[in-house]
């Protein structure tokens, strides 16, 4: 793969040049000639870059960015963010067994998440992991037995849920009182009490997080006073918390949304909190992935029809599942431009099902065989992605520079049903 003449851009790492794109110093041809399609496409500058302005946004502060990782849980994005110096937010067991595979380090991991089993919470007391962000009295008294069983000390946040509505998609919105998330904000204060009386629990910190997605910082602002109106009648009672964390959600542009930079959004949350001596976390996961990825698809068949055209291409909704599941937007552009007449496409896989659709109504010059980008994928696509219609699931690379490096190999088909057994006899 050949470097182009100018230099790659981390803000702007995928770039058209001579009617190509390109991704840092490496052509979207090369990739699918190398390794195939569907194939997911990440920027290593990107990526990075997107980290350090979060990072930076909060410098001055005692501070921890810890990445939602089920945004993208692939072993190479971890390991990029954890040289950077990131903790890792996590929602289960395998996710922390992923983090140590990468390199991270427990002692800057999150756990989150409603169901935490027993055999969970006994993996991360071993590890030895920052903090658990428990979501319920059940929860509390579940994790004060292990870890006393341990003969250790487990290091607890809770998760109040301050029942703001922060203007997303009903199924991103998690911080409404009819949520399954979070401790209802009444409740809290009798929670910490609790806590603060048992012998194999520390009460470390608060967190919150109400979506996914948000581009408006008033919700976020409304739900962080809560917070800290309950850290300050906390303190009152003596009970001074190490950390305050506000979660992620931070919302990205894949059309025309318009969120605040991040420092500006940053900035307003570091004012509400003032002077107060705490740590600050965060958990961002789409806002440092999504728009360092895309996915890389090619079209098999184009079907002209009367009241639509249809662009059928090797990817599907198994690959990427937000436009079926959420009715999301992606961007979708042709690798190389083709001179000549447009049409109105329905971008579709080949999954059996009427909402297997990547775009909708999309105004493209396509022919058989054309490379298309999906832009903005790297957040929720390939973590979410499955075998449905015994698909094996794309192969990944990350881009840093001039190259490309095959960072999950496409899956083979046996090894899908490879764990299945016939009956005996
Ligand atoms: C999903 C999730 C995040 C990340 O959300 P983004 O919108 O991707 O930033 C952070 N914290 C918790 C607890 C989550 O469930």
């Amino acid at each position: 793969m050949t470097r182009p003449p100018d230099t790659p851009d981390s803000a702007q790492p995928f770039v058209r040049r001579d009617g190509a794109l390109w991704v840092e110093g490496v052509s979207l041809d090369a990739v699918a000639a190398r390794y195939g399609t569907p194939c997911y496409v990440y920027s290593r500058a990107a990526l990075e870059a997107r980290f350090r302005a979060f990072d930076a946004a909060l410098a001055g502060r005692d501070h921890l960015v810890c990445y939602a990782m089920k945004a993208n849980s692939t072993l190479a994005i971890l390991d990029v963010l954890a040289r950077l110096g990131a903790g890792f937010d996590i929602v289960s067991g395998g996710e922390l067994a992923r983090v140590l595979a990468a390199g991270g380090d427990a002692k800057r991991v999150v756990f989150s998440g409603v169901g935490k089993r027993e055999e969970e919470m006994r993996q991360a007391l071993a590890a030895g992991i920052l903090c658990f962000n428990v979501e319920s009295a059940s929860e509390l008294e579940r994790l004060d037995r292990v870890a006393g069983e341990m003969r250790l000390r487990a290091p607890v946040s809770f998760r109040v849920n301050p029942d703001v509505d922060p203007k997303t998609h009903p199924y991103i919105s998690t911080g409404l009182k009819e949520n399954k998330f979070g401790i209802a904000y009444e409740d809290a204060l009798a929670l910490y009490r609790d806590a603060a009386r048992r012998p194999n629990i520390a009460v470390v910190g608060i967190d919150c997080h109400i979506g996914s997605q948000i581009t408006e910082v008033a919700p976020y602002l409304e739900a962080v006073d809560k917070v800290l109106s309950l850290v300050d009648r906390l303190a009152a009672e003596g009970m001074l918390l190490h950390h305050l964390d506000f979660g992620g959600g931070f919302g990205i542009r894949y059309r025309d949304e318009n969120p605040p930079e991040i420092a500006a959004f940053l900035a307003g949350i570091l004012a509400r909190v003032g002077e107060r001596p705490v740590k600050l976390m965060f958990e961002p996961g789409r806002w440092l992935v999504g728009n360092a990825g895309l996915l890389l698809t090619r079209v098999e068949y184009l079907k002209h029809g009367v009241e639509r055209n249809f662009a059928i291409v090797d990817a599907a909704m198994n690959d990427l599942m937000r436009p079926a599941l959420y009715d999301a937007w992606h961007e979708i552009v042709p690798v190389a431009v083709r001179a000549g007449g447009t049409r109105h496409y329905e971008i579709v896989g080949p999954v059996c099902e009427s909402g297997d659709f990547l775009g909708r109504e999309r105004e493209l010059a396509l022919a058989e065989g054309d490379l298309v980008a999906v832009m903005s994928a790297g957040a929720y696509g390939m973590s979410m992605s499955s075998n449905y219609n015994t698909r094996p699931r794309a192969a990944e690379v990350l881009v840093d520079g001039a190259a490309a490096h095959l960072v999950r190999e496409r899956e083979r088909v046996e090894s899908l049903f490879a764990l299945e057994r016939r009956l005996p006899g």
